[in-house]
């Protein structure tokens, strides 16, 4: 599946930077073309493999390129003026040979949590290709105000884009490590999931076609328009028995052992750690993809996976298909779609709105000190608490 990938603020660049490592290394071809937005200058030449062309710098007149300071009603306001700038870049996409438009950003900060979704929704205006969204929630250890940031992010994005799939960092931080270091870590994870998934059909020269190759449509199908996604991934090494002197084939590997590997990888995949922890029992659609060597990926193995993901959704819209490449490994991803609990926004919404409380209050407070006060809510003063109103 063909994806031209758009980065907003400083997350979103390195997200997608990992993307198109992923891609790079696995010599597919899905990215075909990558623009990042910043209104941070720093972050934009920070960047490593994103072609100079390709960096818009949002907001220069007013914020002289030192970004938004964790402000996104700010992100969102640089992002509608320098709008243009932006669309003058991505018309430079061969729109006519992508699927689909990718648009990434963390939901905790400035830039990408208000700008995201106003280039979304401008993408969606203008081109009829799908737009996709890929949102990453702040760790709880980021503090009120990011959740606070990345409800209203997350209202307002969901909103427009065609689905939006989400990454918790809080999920993925590991004891002991800052989100700083953790950080490319968590990146290379997402980003081996989304490269398996969107590579998935993608098939090369010279390469094995699958028994039932995953196409763009049946990815598109899925994620459906409308809601939000979770993705699980596993691996399993495989030994891959050495072709015999003169023998034009590998032997081939036990059929019941490949059912079973494929089974096991996808429910170790649905059952762990999700990019979004989530009941599968609130799955609406859902997709998945076997990925190995081809003499490994079992038809059977796949239709039994499919099936158990239907019991375990409940859900009667379950694709399954698999993505034949050169590797020791027999790896396994979910697409859950249309999900239904989110606890973890329900919990930063929670969050959002408890601080809002907070800031008025401290607005009001005179002895507050005077740091604390100018931590002003910029919000319309008359909204009712119990509801978080988007940025748009
Ligand atoms: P912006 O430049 O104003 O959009 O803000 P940042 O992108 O710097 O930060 C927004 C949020 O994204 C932070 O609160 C973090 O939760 C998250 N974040 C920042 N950098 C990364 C990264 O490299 N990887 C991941 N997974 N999350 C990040």
């Amino acid at each position: 599946m063909n994806l031209a990938l758009v980065g907003v603020g400083q997350a979103g660049g390195k997200v997608m930077e990992a993307i198109m490592a992923y891609d790079r290394r696995a010599e597919v071809g899905f990215v075909e073309d990558a623009v990042a937005v910043n209104t941070a200058r720093a972050d934009l030449l920070g960047l490593e493999t994103t072609p100079l062309d390709r960096r818009v710098l949002i907001g220069g007149a007013r914020l002289k390129g030192h970004g938004t300071g964790a402000d996104n009603e700010l992100g969102a306001d640089v992002a509608s003026d320098d709008l243009g700038e932006v669309m003058r870049v991505v018309e430079d996409v061969a729109t006519h040979e992508i699927d689909a438009f990718l648009v990434i950003a963390g939901l905790g900060g400035g830039t990408g949590s208000g700008g995201a979704p106003v280039v979304a929704r401008e993408l969606r205006r203008r081109y009829a290709e799908p737009v996709y969204g890929l949102g990453i929630l702040p760790s709880r250890t980021e503090g009120n105000i990011y959740a606070l940031n990345a409800a209203r992010s997350f209202v307002t994005f969901v909103d427009q884009v065609d689905n939006l799939l989400l990454f918790d960092n809080d999920a993925w931080r590991e004891g002991g490590e800052s989100l700083r270091t953790g950080s490319d870590r968590l990146n290379e994870e997402l980003a081996r999931r989304l490269g398996v998934l969107f590579s998935a059909g993608e098939v090369k020269d010279g390469q094995a076609v699958g028994e039932s190759v995953v196409d763009a449509s049946e990815i598109i199908n899925t994620l459906g328009s409308g809601g939000v996604s979770s993705l699980g991934y596993a691996a399993t090494a495989v030994d891959r028995p050495k072709p015999r002197l003169f023998a034009r084939k590998r032997p081939a590997p036990d059929v019941g052992d490949s059912t079973n590997r494929i089974l096991s990888a996808v429910r170790r995949a649905a059952l762990g750690r999700l990019t979004l922890p989530c009941e599968l029992a609130g799955v609406e659609r859902a997709l998945l993809v076997a990925a190995g060597p081809p003499e490994y990926l079992d038809r059977r193995g796949i239709e039994r996976s499919r099936r158990w993901i239907e019991e375990q959704t409940g859900s009667m819209e379950v694709r399954g298909g698999d993505y034949p490449i050169e590797s020791d490994y027999v790896a396994a991803v979910v697409l859950l779609s249309g999900l239904a609990d989110l606890p973890r926004i329900e919990e930063l919404k929670g969050i959002a709105v408890e601080t809002r409380q907070r800031m008025r209050e401290l607005e009001a407070d005179a002895d507050a000190p005077e740091e604390l006060r100018d931590l002003t809510w910029s919000g319309d003063a008359d909204t009712d608490d119990e509801t978080l109103e988007p940025l748009l």
